[in-house]
């Protein structure tokens, strides 16, 4: 038995889904590209698709790149437009919460001449808008700051920070990866001109998402070939993929209702928890945050011991004693967190086949592991190595 509260990291896929997908590998199986019959049947419920996937983030479908994913989206995001960029705009602003996939991609344009500057948060996780507007300036090319955070749940208020970047002429962009399916999303009403997110968080398929492309945003192609995507991003089009994703924009939508229902869930867990045991912390409690998730600090217990010891529940940490190069979360440092107190923090995302016994059976566990834990003590030799940072998908 697995109590899954993980959806933060992956949902599963949405029988609907599935139905839609199975055709496009089983019945026809062209190339989108090719001119018969066939590739036009091919071609056309591609189209289908990105109408509907744009429809969810209140956009055009010319509008809507298909990539693999969006770490390929974050990548395409910071390098087609820094490249793009106008020779005085090498300064890139990147929040210090972001996921890897764009602080590693941020990094790898320092080492080839960009000027990369990490927006600090407050201890809530959300930006320093002072420290963030005193960086901008005319040699700003990107800002990309996330929707909301995958670790914390904490929504950015992404409209205010769109508005400072575009009056120093720089270019936006969000990941926004969490928050698609999640939370009602209009890119043009953020005024964003940039959005990355996966269709594997929206219990669509795995290896296939989305960049959001503004029009008229100047931004160039990083992979070079067919011409596909409008230009944007060459390769033979994943046909069953972009179906499903293309469905899930549609079936996998988490309502209002069911939004409110996981929310009650998270709510429960966190005050059981909490007149459960001492020592329990939310991360990120007074900022706006996702009603799906909750980052909990069980003090004196490491997470990773935790999780070892209520392996029927599958939650995340960002730290592991056991791996080679245990480290803390990059997000939690961010957040003012030390670092023992980062390798502290369990993340529970709920989705919407998790019930009421689930959330009982998982504080049942949770609270023995915890006691357990700090019964013994755990993490031995625990040496932090912030360069070896592993995080949470
Ligand atoms: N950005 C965020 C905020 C995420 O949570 C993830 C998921 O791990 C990614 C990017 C990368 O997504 P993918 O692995 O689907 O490319």
């Amino acid at each position: 038995m697995t109590i899954y509260l993980d959806h933060n990291a992956t949902t599963p896929v949405d029988p609907l889904v599935l139905e839609a997908m199975w055709p496009w590998f089983r019945d026809n199986v062209a190339n989108a590209s090719s001119v018969h019959a066939l590739g036009r049947r091919a071609r056309s419920v591609v189209d289908a698709a990105r109408a509907d996937v744009a429809a969810i983030v209140g956009a055009e479908a010319r509008e809507i790149v298909f990539t693999s994913g969006a770490t390929e989206s974050d990548n395409l995001a910071l390098k087609g437009v820094l490249e793009a960029a106008p020779r005085g705009r090498r300064r890139i602003l990147v929040g210090s919460t972001e996921h890897k996939a764009v602080l590693d991609t941020a990094d790898w344009l320092s080492r080839r001449g960009a000027e990369v500057v990490l927006v600090p948060v407050t201890s809530d996780g959300l930006v320093d808008v002072d420290a963030y507007l005193e960086l901008l300036d005319e040699r700003v090319a990107l800002v990309s700051i996330m929707l909301a955070n995958n670790e914390t749940g904490v929504i950015a208020p992404l409209r205010l920070i769109a508005e400072a970047a575009h009056e120093v002429g720089a270019i936006v962009h969000t990941d926004a990866t969490q928050a698609v399916g999640k939370m009602d999303v209009d890119f043009a009403d953020l005024g964003v001109d940039l959005a990355s997110w996966s269709a594997h968080k929206m219990y669509g398929p795995k290896g296939t998402g989305a960049l959001y492309v503004a029009r008229r945003t100047r931004i160039v192609a990083t992979m070079h070939g067919g011409g596909h995507e409008f230009g944007l991003r060459s390769g033979t089009s994943n046909v069953p993929a972009i179906v499903g994703f293309g469905a899930a924009s549609v079936h996998g939508r988490v309502t209002h209702d069911e939004s409110s229902r996981q929310g009650a869930l998270i709510e429960r867990l966190v005050s059981s928890l909490s007149s459960r045991l001492s020592g329990v912390h939310q991360i990120g409690i007074s900022a706006p945050r996702l009603s799906n998730t909750a980052c909990i600090r069980f003090v004196g217990a490491d997470a990773e011991a935790v999780m070892v010891n209520a392996p029927v529940v599958a939650m995340s940490s960002g730290s592991a004693c056991t791996a080679r190069f245990p480290s803390p979360s990059h997000v939690l440092l961010a957040m003012h967190l030390d670092a023992d107190a980062a390798s502290e923090c369990l993340r529970f995302s709920v989705g919407r086949s998790t019930s009421d016994g689930d959330i009982d059976l998982a504080i049942q566990h949770v609270v023995e592991a915890v006691e357990r834990v700090r019964s013994f003590g755990t993490c031995q030799a625990r040496t932090w190595d912030v360069s070896e940072e592993r995080s949470i998908v």
